[in-house]
């Protein structure tokens, strides 16, 4: 493979990864996978959450396709820019939002102010349904989704 065939196949996967996190937030966290995912909607004292399986659960599956990569190269890449989303997410989602292993920046504009909100709006449906904002890296105009929530709220 070339430098930019590699490169274009990292960027792909970290954009269809967006995708996949915001269906998989949706429809199996929010649905029949609640049971792991209800401890990060619920206040807790200790570092780990049993949601943390999810990010175990696919690292399992990454270490399987770099494991395949061995063998075949594109997989190799592929395995590589779901690491690559990975470790954005832990970076955006672990740390910035939710403020894990010590990181205390709040940002106050732009982009990653954008991010904390939305995020921060998905909190603030406490229950399985009726949240807002699955995504991570691609964030709604939070008046937007306050607007919907108010819209819910008042139903
Ligand atoms: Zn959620
Ligand atoms: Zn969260």
């Amino acid at each position: 493979m070339t430098w930019y065939e590699k490169l274009l196949l990292v960027a792909a996967m970290v954009v269809f990864m967006e995708c996949f996190a915001w269906a998989t937030h949706k429809y199996v966290m929010h649905g029949w996978g609640w049971g792991w995912h209800r401890s990060h909607h619920e206040p807790h004292d200790g570092a780990l959450e049993k949601n943390d399986l999810y990010a175990v659960t696919f690292a399992a599956i990454v270490i399987g396709l770099f494991v395949v990569g061995i063998y075949l190269e594109p997989v190799w890449w592929i395995a590589f820019g779901i690491t690559v989303y990975g470790a954005i997410y832990a970076f955006v989602h672990d740390m910035l939002v939710h403020q894990r292993f010590g990181m205390r920046w709040v940002p106050r504009r732009g982009y990653f102010k954008r991010l904390h909100q939305a995020h921060r709006l998905h909190h603030a449906v406490k229950g399985k349904d009726g949240g807002v904002s699955f995504g991570f890296l691609f964030a709604p105009d939070p008046v937007k989704l306050k607007r919907r929530l108010g819209e819910r709220a008042s139903r």
